[in-house]
């Protein structure tokens, strides 16, 4: 590149274009510039300079195929040339549409029924509430209106979606959640309530407050629970064995529907299809996005259980038709990067590779780690994998906040690996493409080991 470009780039980046989850004044001012990304395959990026780094986190968890995969490209082009965009409104359809639903519900757990596709996480996490509160109409208790997630839960960033995200930097002046958002404790033994609490105690805790929050709300207010099966952005954090099941009875007791949340966990990265099979949940609704096109085309989904559809099938019949949709739901192009990236997965056997992979790079993360004063947790399933940075785990004193970690992450990609500063604490993650190799496994370990070493000691 010519680099009077690179220096225009730089200038028109720093001038025009407001960046998404960025401190947009370090960023005008070019104390934040970023990298400009011009390309990349398998794990690896390539930046507009020809630096390379190995993308530990497949971009936000999401390019899960991995980069630069033709027959995706050539998926998108073909059907750009062929038929770039016709909406799917009043039961239009394009082919590339109807055989990715196909291809997600052959997929899904079997209660499942059909698919409504939209173009990113949040917007159908609120389709999800949407279509929650309409089954909750349809069945004569309009007054189901609530919704419960959990704190450090990320569902999106709308006004609904970032309502049920329980980061309340996410909430921090807007005036969010919205009333009638609610939220439980993070599931997470290591942030307890109490230090003497065992792993059982804690289940029994979180349970009785989840009780505790419908018994005071009233069970008859409350259209739905979400959760990631394995909670992502919030700190990568596998539910507590047996998590699953008691929140799903008490939900069930109470009328309360369930929305899995598999933005991440969805097509492979725990090592099993869905989150939902790998943890046992029996969800109302999926929501789908990131993997399902491994990021080559914006496309998201809201996968409607068979119980749910019954009554927004016979409701349908009384009345009419349901008002709800985006110009650009089932995007032709979209459905087209989706087909092939599924035609991958299953082709490179990418859903074991995660189990695999995960695992052995877990064991490492163990072995290199394990034993550092500040190490309080190596955890996670699959390729989704965290460590979590603890001033003294034996007593739990935490670090401050987004004070250790976002420098070892520095320390990482200046050695050319990318990992991920999760927020508000310091939990570093690791969520590759799901082709990782394990020797690239071990370079990122080994670049986390000299990191820590050279920010901790
Ligand atoms: N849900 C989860 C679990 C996510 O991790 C994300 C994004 O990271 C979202 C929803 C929102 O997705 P999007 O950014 O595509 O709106």
């Amino acid at each position: 590149l010519d680099p009077r470009l690179n220096d225009d780039l730089a200038a028109w980046d720093a001038a025009h274009f407001l960046h998404p989850t960025t401190h947009i004044a370090n960023h005008a001012k070019g104390v934040v510039a970023g990298r400009i990304v011009t390309g990349g395959e398998g794990c690896t990026i390539v930046d507009r300079d020809g630096n390379r780094f190995l993308d530990g986190f497949a971009a936000l968890y999401c390019v899960n195929a991995g980069y630069g995969r033709p027959e995706i490209a050539d998926a998108i082009a073909k059907q750009a040339h062929e038929l770039a965009f016709f909406h799917s409104f009043g039961g239009h359809g394009n082919e590339p549409a109807i055989r990715l639903a196909k291809m997600v519900m052959d997929r899904a757990p079997a209660h499942m029924s059909r698919v409504f596709f939209g173009l990113s996480g949040s917007d159908a996490n609120e389709t999800n509430v949407k279509l929650a509160w309409h089954y909750h109409i349809l069945r004569g208790e309009p007054q189901r209106r609530k919704i419960i997630s959990r704190w450090r839960a990320y569902h999106g960033s709308g006004i609904v979606s970032g309502s049920m995200t329980g980061l309340p930097g996410y909430h921090a002046r807007m005036g969010l959640p919205l009333p009638g958002f609610l939220h439980t404790h993070t599931a997470h033994h290591l942030r307890r309530p109490q230090d003497d609490m065992d792993e059982a105690a804690y289940l029994d805790w979180l349970i009785a407050e989840l009780e505790q929050m419908i018994e005071t709300e009233g069970p008859d207010t409350i259209a739905a629970f979400a959760g990631e099966p394995a909670m992502g952005t919030g700190g990568i954090i596998p539910p507590p064995p047996g998590y699953w099941a008691r929140v799903q009875e008490v939900l069930d007791r109470h009328g309360i529907l369930l929305i899995a949340d598999e933005v991440v966990t969805g097509f492979g990265r725990t090592g099993s299809m869905f989150g939902s099979d790998h943890f046992g949940l029996r969800p109302d609704f999926i929501t789908v996005a990131k993997g399902l096109t491994s990021a080559y085309a914006p496309l998201s989904g809201s996968i409607i259980s068979k119980r749910v559809m019954d009554v927004l099938l016979t409701g349908s019949e009384e009345h009419g038709l349901l008002a709800h949709g985006f110009t650009y739901s089932a995007h032709p192009v979209c459905a087209a990067a989706g087909i092939a990236t599924l035609d991958l997965v299953d082709s490179q056997g990418l859903v074991a590779n995660a189990g695999h992979v995960g695992t052995y790079f877990k064991e490492a993360l163990h072995e290199a780690l394990g034993g550092h004063p500040n190490v309080a947790e190596i955890r996670g399933e699959g390729l989704m994998l965290a460590v979590e940075f603890m001033a003294d785990p034996g007593k739990r004193e935490w670090f401050a906040p987004m004070t250790v970690v976002p420098k070892i992450t520095a320390a990482m990609l200046a050695r050319g690996v990318i990992a991920r500063p999760l927020p508000e604490g310091n939990i570093l993650g690791f969520a590759p493409p799901l082709c990782l190799t394990t020797a690239e496994a071990d370079r990122m370990v080994a670049t986390l080991t000299d990191a820590v070493t050279e920010v901790l000691g």
